[in-house]
């Protein structure tokens, strides 16, 4: 066990793609908690490409990481000292406690983690705030119905994923887009989805409209960028875009354009709405419940690609998103426990 708390600190705020020079690595004393408070051991951290947009300094749904700060992250961990008597030394448990080795906690926003459930990595998947977006954007944002027809973008990944099934589970038809034909594969072989289209080696104009000629209820977009540009004119009258997210622009140096389909909105009476997960945090309850319903009777298959190499490992992990190397949720190990 480290006996010095080793922190993962924004340096320089990155142009373009995050590397080295973006990340220092400070090393301080073990913290130790006041009263009402307790130290956590970080055993994994969640990689989020919401990470991306937290490095610019620009108004946004949470504030820029400061230079200097400690990266913000979701993580799980162990209770390593207590004075709060809430919180059991040796008791697992997930929050935002930042790329660090230990992190202290007064136990805002901090849950208790049923390893009998499912193991620690879900509880950033899944468990965590990728199956809240799932769950929040498809079914209250999109207001999926039993019979529509839903497209998902980042369809393989911690999110796309967890859309795809849960459409399914309701009764819907679901296509989704992903790189690769191993994700492809996945995406219908295992996660039953009707069709997946490989974005990197086809059409997905040509394709949406071969599997939907009458058009889509729902996309579900995780990626935005010429893929919400062929998703757009494949709406039907009365269908829903749920913008999750764009990651195909956000190591962009340059403004991106916007989607030049954009009226197909106006002749299909379809509306697009951006959401933030976080606006949900009173109904994380409700999604927890049916997230664990599904899991516990195997509904649903929770995937996560957990890397090792510990706080080192963080940079190159990141930009792993971006590439497209990982399929379900990136989760970095830390530290044994
Ligand atoms: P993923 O696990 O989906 O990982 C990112 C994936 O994006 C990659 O694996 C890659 O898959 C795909 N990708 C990367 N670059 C491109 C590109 N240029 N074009 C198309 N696809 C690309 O991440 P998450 O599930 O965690 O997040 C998915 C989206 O949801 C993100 O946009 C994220 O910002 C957003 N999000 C929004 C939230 C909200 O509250 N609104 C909350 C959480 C996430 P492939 O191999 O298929 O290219």
């Amino acid at each position: 066990m480290t006996s010095v708390n080793r922190q993962v600190r924004l340096a320089k705020r990155p142009v373009g793609r995050p590397d080295d020079s973006t990340w220092e690595i400070t090393t301080e004393p073990v913290p130790v908690p006041g009263d009402g408070q307790f130290t956590v051991r970080v055993h994994y951290v969640s990689l989020d490409p919401a990470m991306r947009g937290w490095l610019n300094d620009v108004r946004s749904y949470v504030p820029p990481v400061g230079i200097g700060e400690v990266m913000r992250a979701h993580a799980v961990g162990r209770v390593h000292a207590s004075k709060n008597e809430k919180y059991a030394v040796g008791q697992l448990v997930s929050g935002h406690f930042g790329v660090c080795d230990y992190a202290v906690s007064d136990g805002t926003d901090v849950l208790v983690v049923d390893e009998e459930l499912a193991p620690a990595p879900a509880w950033l998947g899944a468990l965590g705030f990728p199956g809240m977006t799932a769950y929040f954007g498809l079914l209250d944002v999109g207001r999926m119905k039993a019979g529509e027809t839903v497209l998902v973008s980042g369809a393989a990944g911690a999110v796309g994923s967890l859309v795809g099934q849960i459409a399914k589970l309701n009764g819907c038809r679901v296509i989704g887009i992903a790189g690769g034909p191993e994700k492809c594969s996945w995406l219908t072989d295992e996660l039953g989805f009707d069709i997946a289209i490989d974005y990197k080696s086809e059409s997905v104009g040509r394709a949406l409209h071969a599997a939907a000629p009458e058009g889509i209820d729902i996309y579900f977009d995780n990626v935005g960028g010429e893929i919400l540009n062929s998703a757009l004119a494949c709406l039907r009258r009365g269908s829903r875009v749920v913008l999750c997210g764009a990651i195909s622009g956000y190591n962009a140096t340059d403004p991106q354009p916007g989607p030049s389909r954009y009226l197909s909105l106006l002749v299909n009476r379809a509306s697009m709405s951006g959401f933030i997960v976080f606006d949900y945090l009173e109904r994380f309850p409700e999604a927890m419940a049916a997230m664990s319903e599904w899991i516990r009777r195997g509904l649903i298959v929770t995937r996560e690609q957990v890397e090792t190499g510990g706080i080192e490992a963080f940079g190159r992990t990141l930009t792993m998103l971006f590439d497209g190397a990982n399929t379900g949720k990136l989760v970095l190990r830390m530290n044994e426990g």
